[in-house]
């Protein structure tokens, strides 16, 4: 693109309508070779409780280091990999990795579980809690330990297929949580109907509720109706202080955001676990992390 300002020439890197579609073909057409060739990865965020500041899990992230392009972040991909068909793919390379993590806490006396995103895709096939379970004996995770989150408009996109695939999701014992909450259409008569443990207070509102008043009343009432209907309430994006004691203050469960720590390589994520917390055994020898 080249443009002129006060008779200076300028050029700014605009794609074109054109490269972005080549891009997006690129990505969709070398994705399941980069999955074989390890330019996909998997961070972890840890999630902590309030007030007591103990590591009760960890959620996994998807990252893609492409050749050309560099990082390439899963908002750009996973949508476009779910519209290729290719979701499949992608959440059992992500629930393996997510499971063997687990496994090896576990193997170490800790117990810490993960959760995991799910498309709307993976909620329209019906074999995908079976594909699931056998997933959780092959690495002897129980399913306590395995949090899904789904975002509304996953759920909402096709009530019919998604709602039997979540409850035999729910019935492993599978905790599951509803991801980007306060965006979508939020029916609330409709959470109650859905098998859920979890709802996840949108970033949006979180980052926002320090200065915008009807921000902190979206999160403030979420929190509310969380614990009207008996569930536990997480709030993501929390990145201030400020925002920390807040929710704490208005009894929200569990805080997750770069405050306690940005998403982390599993190397970076080990480190992080010993650097920052203590870890204290209660009788069943399991360990409890606490920063
Ligand atoms: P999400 O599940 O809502 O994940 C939260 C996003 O917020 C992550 O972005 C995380 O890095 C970011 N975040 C965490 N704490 C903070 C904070 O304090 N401040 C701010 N500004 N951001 C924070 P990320 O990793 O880029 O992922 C974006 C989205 O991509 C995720 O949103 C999720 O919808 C999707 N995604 C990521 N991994 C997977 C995956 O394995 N499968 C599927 N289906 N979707 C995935
Ligand atoms: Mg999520
Ligand atoms: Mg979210
Ligand atoms: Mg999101």
């Amino acid at each position: 693109v080249r443009a002129t300002r006060g008779g200076e020439e300028v050029k700014a890197y605009v794609p074109s309508m054109g490269q972005i579609f080549l891009r997006r073909f690129q990505l969709v057409t070398q994705f399941r070779q980069a999955l074989e060739d390890g330019q996909v990865s998997v961070h972890y965020q840890p999630k902590v409780s309030l007030p007591g500041k103990h590591v009760l899990g960890v959620e996994a992230l998807v990252r893609w280091q492409h050749p050309e392009f560099g990082r390439v972040d899963p908002d750009e991909f996973v949508p476009a990999v779910e519209a290729a068909g290719l979701v499949g793919a992608l959440t059992s390379f992500v629930l393996d990795k997510a499971l063997d993590r687990v496994r090896r806490w576990m193997d170490e006396g800790l117990r810490i579980s993960v959760a995991v995103n799910l498309s709307v895709r993976n909620l329209a096939d019906a074999e995908f809690p079976g594909k699931v379970a056998d997933a959780l004996t092959r690495f002897g995770v129980p399913a306590e330990l395995l949090t899904f989150e789904l975002t509304e408009s996953g759920v909402m996109a096709d009530p019919q297929r998604a709602l039997p695939i979540l409850r035999e999701l729910h019935g492993l014992g599978i905790e599951l949580a509803v991801d980007d909450f306060g965006t979508g259409y939020s029916s609330l008569a409709y959470l109650r109907q859905l098998p859920v443990d979890q709802v996840k207070i949108d970033k949006s509102f979180v980052l926002g509720m320090g200065t915008d008043l009807s921000d902190l009343a979206v999160v403030r009432s979420i929190v509310e109706l969380g614990h009207s209907l008996g569930l536990t309430v997480v709030a993501e994006g929390v990145e201030e202080d400020v925002a920390r004691d807040q929710l704490e203050a208005m009894g929200c469960d569990v805080a997750q955001g770069y405050l306690i720590s940005r998403p982390l390589s599993e190397e970076r994520l080990e480190a992080w676990l010993q650097a920052r917390t203590a870890r204290s055994f209660d009788r069943q020898a399991e360990a409890v992390l606490t920063l």
